[in-house]
Order: structure tokens, then sequence, then C-alpha cells
């Protein structure tokens, strides 16, 4: 069990608790229920590799809670491999996914009702051949088969698992399931595209368009941003399928890319680097380094480089007490889940330095999940134009509400989004489980 893990999924209740307890003043049974995981499930994969050695690889899916009684609706959540994998650290982000879903949505009412989950092996992707990824993730439908399902538990994309990882295990629950009746593509959304792969359409830049959308909404509204300049230079940390679907796009949304980086170290050029060129670099031999127009930095120093945006969409606890005070940028932008400790966080509010949490900037992906889980159950194709359409209705009326409620507790952005979240999660909960409302509950 890895420390870092205990720590987030400690500082995830404790801060769950403060808005809850301090803010809402919600009742004690309604508290406990929203700081617990209802389901945890761990396995082990049994992995033969290609040379015939084999290997346990232990993994889990853990399901945060569902407050919504709609009975088909599921719980919701990626499925991640890598060597931090553990069951706190996979708490803390199912409970996160609780929260993402139900801050954004175009109106108060029209959320995602989806409940929270998220699942990991732990592993190192990079040490695996393509034929053992996919043996591992068949592995992985054959152990979590019994609690999966398209109206229970839904898996999506993560760091490691891509289209090619959840086509794997969507044909792998299909065969298991086919006598059932039931639409078992809705068991996991980011599926291919192509050859028949069941997946919708933009999808892949789903995470990195709604950080767009976020950012621009924002900034239309959000006073900070009347500091920032016409056109301003960002630096992305992490090179996956959020940094580099955030770095393409950034173009048309009127922002320079200056640096990227990856796991193996950082390039950086304050006059702009060409992304269609590294994307190129990067498609061919999986790094980035190779890029000519640029300085090489390491993963460190890469996160002190001046630029007006900080993204980070690598992983977590890239930011903490021991490096938040050496950040220059005046905005970071939170594409990875939990990419900041409550202890960096207090020294980034300290210094003035803008926010712009998880919850609310990176729910683009679970957003399009959710569109293409309505495509499974209706059997429908929704076409790309719809579905960016839609995505940008979800993402401002998100951002707006956590700007306003912000703005009403004279609270940060992160609480911001937390209490919209909670504010619209708790009644939902308190309903199903029929808890009594306390007189001195705000909602
Ligand atoms: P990915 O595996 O596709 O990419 C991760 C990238 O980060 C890679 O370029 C890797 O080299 C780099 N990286 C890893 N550790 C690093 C480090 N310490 N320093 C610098 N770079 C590092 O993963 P992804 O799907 O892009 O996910 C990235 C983050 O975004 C994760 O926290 C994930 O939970 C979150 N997220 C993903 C999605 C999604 O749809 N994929 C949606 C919302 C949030």
């Amino acid at each position: 069990m890895s420390t870092s893990g205990m720590q987030m999924w400690k500082n995830e209740r404790q801060r769950i608790k403060h808005i809850a307890e301090d803010y809402l003043k919600l009742e004690p049974e309604l508290i406990e229920e929203l700081t617990q995981c209802k389901t945890e499930f761990g396995f082990f994969v049994r992995l033969v590799r290609d040379n015939g050695i084999v290997e346990h690889l232990k993994g889990w899916r853990i399901q945060h809670c569902n407050p919504y009684d709609t009975g088909r609706k599921p719980h919701k959540g990626g499925f991640m491999r890598a060597t931090t994998v553990g069951r706190d650290m996979l708490r803390a982000k199912a409970a996160i996914m609780t929260w993402k879903c139900a801050v954004v949505g175009p109106t108060d009412e029209e959320r995602i009702q989806f409940g929270g989950a998220k699942g990991g092996l732990c592993c190192d992707p990079l040490q695996y051949s393509e034929s053992e990824t996919k043996r591992q993730m068949e592995g992985v439908a054959d152990e979590i088969n019994p609690i999966v399902g398209p109206t229970w538990d839904s898996i999506g994309p993560d760091v490691a698992v891509g289209p090619k990882e959840i086509r794997a295990f969507v044909t792998r629950y299909s065969r298991l399931n086919k006598d059932k009746g039931i639409p078992c593509g809705a068991v996991a959304t980011g599926k291919p595209l192509e050859h028949g792969g069941g997946g919708c359409p933009g999808r892949i830049m789903a995470t990195g368009l709604g950080m767009h959308f976020v950012y621009e909404e924002l900034s239309r509204i959000h006073p900070f941003f009347r500091n920032m300049p016409d056109r301003p230079r960002a630096i992305v940390q992490g090179f996956g399928q959020v940094g580099s679907a955030y770095a393409i796009l950034a173009e048309q949304f009127g922002i320079t890319i200056i640096g990227v980086s990856d796991i193996y170290g950082g390039i950086y050029n304050p006059n702009g680097i060409d992304i269609q060129k590294l994307s190129a670099i990067n498609k061919k031999t999986r790094r980035i380094d190779s890029y000519p127009e640029a300085e090489l930095v390491s993963c460190d120093e890469f996160l002190k480089q001046e630029c007006d945006i900080l993204v980070l969409a690598a992983t977590e606890n890239v930011l903490t007490e021991k490096n938040a005070s050496l950040v220059k940028a005046p905005m970071i932008l939170e594409g990875a889940n939990a990419p900041t400790t409550p202890e960096a966080d207090l020294i980034l509010r300290g210094n003035n330095q803008l926010v712009i949490p998880d919850i609310l900037s990176n729910a683009g992906g679970v957003t399009v999940s959710y569109f293409e889980w309505c495509q499974d159950m209706q059997g429908k194709f929704w076409r790309e134009k719809e579905i960016k359409n839609e995505l940008k209705r979800y993402m401002v009326g998100g951002a707006r509400r956590t700007f306003q409620t912000s703005q009403k507790f004279a609270a940060d952005l992160r609480t911001g989004a937390g209490l919209s979240a909670i504010t619209y999660c708790a009644p939902a909960l308190r309903e199903k489980h029929g808890f009594k409302k306390s007189p001195k509950s705000l909602v």
C-alpha cells in the first residue's frame, strides 16, 4: 500500500468532510456515506508473458457511491495501469469521479447522474508487449465481470489504458455475457471508433477540449483573467491522451504551447513548439526528446519554466509542498486527477496563483463517456458536431456554477466545485436512504 495513496485518500476524505460539515452543515450519517467507498473489489490477473513466465498482477475496482436512485445509471470511472496503483489511491479517485459527474451539466438539474468509480492494475505498462497488454485487459474483464455491467459500473480510459485496451476488455466482457440480453458495449467507454469498435466521435479529444471550454468560460467571468495576455503561453506536463489533445487544440483557442514534458523529461522553447511535428515524433518514438528546436529540461526543472499557464496532464501528486513555491505560472490548469496536494494548493493560493481544479477542468472525458454510454444504451450514434456542442454546454454550465458557488462562499475554485457537487449529490443520497434532514443543513 503506497503512502502517497494513503495520504491521497486521507486528504480527499478531509476535503469532503470540510465541505459537507463546515460549509453545508450536513447530517453525520450523510457525511459518513460520502466519505466511504461502497464496494472494493480486489483481484489478481494471472498473466502468461510472451516468454512463458507467469506473473500475478494485483488490481482493484472501487465504487465510491451512487447517490441517484434511477436504477439504470451506473458507476463510472477510468481503469488505469501504473506502478502507483493501490487501493487507497483508487478510493480517492473513485470519490473524485462522483464529484466530477455532479459538477458539470448545462443546468442546475441536468448534470451527469453517475456514481463514481475507479479501477487499476499495479504494473509498469512500459514493460509489456502489445499482446501481453491485451491479455492483461482480458484478464481484468474475467476478474471484474461480477461487479461491472452497463447499468452497474462502466469503465473508461485512463493512464496507459486507451481505445485498444478498452476494446480488448469489451470484447472479452461481451463474450462472457452474450446470453444475458444486455447492451454489453456500454460496460466501457472510450472504445475505438474504427472497425466497428462502437466508440463515440470526439472521445479521444474530449478531456482536452473540455479543458479549453472551461478556460474560455472562466476567462469571460473570472476577474483573475484580466491580467492574462491576449495570447497566453502554456507548458503542458504529460503528452498522453489528455496532454496531447489539449496541446493539439491549443492553437485554435489562441494559446501558444511553449513547453511539453513526458515521463522522460521536457522540451521548452519560448517561441513555441510545433505540436503537429511533436505528435509525429511521439507517434514514431513514443517519446518527445528528439524534437529538434527546443531546449531539453528535466521533469523537475520543467515545472519551474516561465509561462502563463501550467497544464498538469500527467499523473497525481506532482505539485507538493516541496516544489509548489517554484512554479512561476500564475495559473494552473489541472488535466490530471489530483495532481496538486493540499499543501501545494495552500502555497499556490498564498502566492495568488489560480488553480482550475481537476473535478471541473478534466470532466470533459467523463462527459463524452456519458454521451457514449447513452449512445450504446439507445443503439443510436451521435454525430461529432452534436457531441462537441453538448460537451460545450456541459462544461460551460459547470464552469459558471463553480465560479458562482466560489463567489457565494468566498472560497477558491476547488472548494466552489466541491460545494457545487455535494450540494447536488447530498439531497439525492438523503432521499435514496430515507435519512431525515437536519434543520441545520443548508441543502
Ligand atoms: P496517458 O498514459 O495517456 O499519458 C500520461 C502522460 O504523462 C504520458 O506522456 C507520460 O509519459 C506522462 N507522465 C507520466 N508521469 C509523468 C511525470 N512524473 N512527469 C511528466 N510526465 C509524466 O494518461 P492520460 O489518459 O493522458 O491521463 C493523464 C491524467 O489525466 C491522469 O491523471 C488521468 O487520471 C487523468 N484523466 C484522464 C482522462 C482520459 O480520458 N484519459 C480523463 C480525465 C482525467
